[in-house]
């Protein structure tokens, strides 16, 4: 079947647009008409009224008994006797008189019970010929006999009248309807254009072309439409750029252990050595491997964050048990280069949220202050409670961060110091993990500088009323478990 409905937008306003126009003029049109013809119908009404009684005055029985008009009194008769419809009966019916005009058609036929008693009766009619009449009758008394007067005005010349004011205004409406419909389509076409060339561009925009913005014109309403648009775009070319680029640096960093493991290997294979010497090369390349595995095991975490599949596994615990748990994990570390850790500060204070997600923000935080603290150094890590929040300072007497450095350390991939952080071990992604952990949670992470040389990273989380409060009631006892926790074991 063939649907004629319009599907252009712009056709589809302009016809809504003149129905409703069409809709309106037709109301008025029909109003006015009815108006016309009541009016019309009440001036009828007050001639024939006039017409009677003038009759009246004329109608007089001549000697033989018969009624006639008493034409030399005055002149209206035979203005009467020639336009209008006459005929004077007797109350039993009996015709006394018709005008030539009425010829031998009967005007209105036998009287009806009570008609022009009283009062003069109004109705319309047919004559005999189905011509359509308006007519007018009253009972009167002449020379003592009671009679009825009818004056009847053809209606045919009223139809006409409102035939032709109806002709005129329909003609117009066709018109108006034309000009309007015309004009309509033409200023919504004009006023959708914009939209159109907003389409035409938006087709343009591919993952390559992500710079092109859609034109910002039109009404404001479409340039309200376009900049909404543009603004995702904005986003969605952001969001585009982090992907590449981590896409980039991701493969990058795999690739340096897979060499390293590659050129190990054909080191060892091409060399006759002894037992000792291979024992040393696979060790070499287990180690890539380790490292290889964090990598990844990172990689992983921060996808599954970025696609919304971590889901926080909450419960209530003190931040410091969490915190001397992590240090318990990392303390060998940090004793194979003879450091020590000072822990102190609020015992109490809780916070709400996933422990093995928040321990590996810490984990990656503290990590890296053995990482990057010299052989006997001291970590300090100070917990108080700070408004509604817990503040944890982890402060090293390390090689320190540069301020221009300080954002932009917790990027992905970001290394201060590109050839010393991979020496050490790191991809640059812990800092990014931590903050994404510690901003999940409704926290911040920043780093400042450690007057005693070094820096001082501030991990803020929300406080959850401390010990006591209802929430506290789901205190967990801390789990243990190896020093580095693989991202499989953050629960999704
Ligand atoms: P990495 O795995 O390389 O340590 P991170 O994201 O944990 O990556 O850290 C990013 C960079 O920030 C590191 O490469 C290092 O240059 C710098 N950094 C992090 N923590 C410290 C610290 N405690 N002292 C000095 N530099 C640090």
């Amino acid at each position: 079947m063939i649907d004629f409905r319009p599907k252009r937008l712009r056709t589809k306003l302009s016809l809504g647009f003149a129905l409703v126009l069409a809709v309106v003029l037709l109301l008025y049109i029909g109003g006015t008409s009815t108006i016309l013809y009541l009016q019309l119908r009440a001036q009828l009404h007050r001639h024939a009224i006039a017409d009677v009684e003038t009759l009246k005055d004329l109608l007089v029985f001549g000697a033989d008994g018969k009624l006639q008009l008493h034409e030399a009194l005055s002149d209206p008769a035979p203005k009467l006797l020639r336009q209008r419809l006459l005929e004077v009966l007797t109350p039993a019916g009996t015709v006394l008189l018709r005008n030539s005009l009425l010829g031998n058609r009967s005007l209105g036929g036998k009287p009806f019970p009570g008609e022009g008693e009283g009062g003069f009766s109004p109705r319309s009619i047919l004559l005999s010929d189905g011509t359509p009449v308006f007519l007018v009758s009253r009972r009167h008394i002449v020379q003592g006999n009671p009679i009825i007067v009818r004056v009847g005005y053809s209606e045919e010349e009223m139809s006409r009248t409102i035939e032709e004011v109806l002709g005129a205004q329909l003609s117009c409406l066709l018109l108006v309807l034309l000009i309007a419909g015309l004009m309509g389509y033409g200023s919504v076409r004009h006023a959708l254009e914009p939209l159109e060339q907003m389409a035409l561009r938006a087709q343009q925009i591919t993952p390559q072309r992500l710079h092109e913005r859609l034109p910002v014109g039109g009404a404001r309403e479409i340039g309200d439409l376009a900049r909404t648009f543009n603004s995702t775009f904005d986003r969605l070319e952001h969001a585009f750029d982090q992907l590449r680029r981590f896409t980039s640096d991701a493969s990058h960093e795999l690739r340096t252990p897979l060499a390293a493991i590659r050129s190990v290997g054909e080191v060892g294979l091409h060399k006759d050595g002894t037992r000792e010497d291979y024992r040393e090369i696979i060790g070499s390349m287990l180690e890539e491997v380790n490292g290889l595995t964090r990598l990844i095991d990172d990689l992983l975490m921060i996808a599954r964050a970025d696609a919304g599949h971590l889901r926080l596994n909450r419960s209530v615990f003190p931040v410091f048990d969490l915190v001397r748990e992590v240090i318990a994990l990392i303390e060998v570390l940090a004793e194979e280069k003879a450091q020590k850790f000072i822990l102190e500060g609020d015992e109490m204070a809780t916070v709400d949220g996933d422990r093995l997600v928040l321990r590996q923000a810490f984990l990656n935080v503290l990590h890296n202050a053995v990482k990057y603290s010299p052989v006997g150094g001291v970590i300090d890590v100070h917990l108080h409670i700070n408004g509604r929040y817990v503040l944890v300072e982890v402060a090293d007497r390390g090689t320190g961060i540069p301020p221009e450095h300080w954002t932009k350390v917790f990027d992905r991939f970001y290394r201060v110091d590109k050839g010393r952080s991979r020496e050490i071990g790191g991809a640059g992604l812990g800092l990014s993990i931590a903050k994404w952990a510690v901003q999940t949670h409704g926290g911040d992470i920043g780093v400042k500088n450690n007057p005693g040389g070094g820096c001082i990273f501030q991990i803020r989380l929300l406080l959850c009323g401390g010990i006591g409060d209802p929430a506290a009631a789901r205190l967990e006892q801390p789990q243990m478990s190896s020093v580095l926790t693989p991202p499989e074991q953050v629960r999704e």
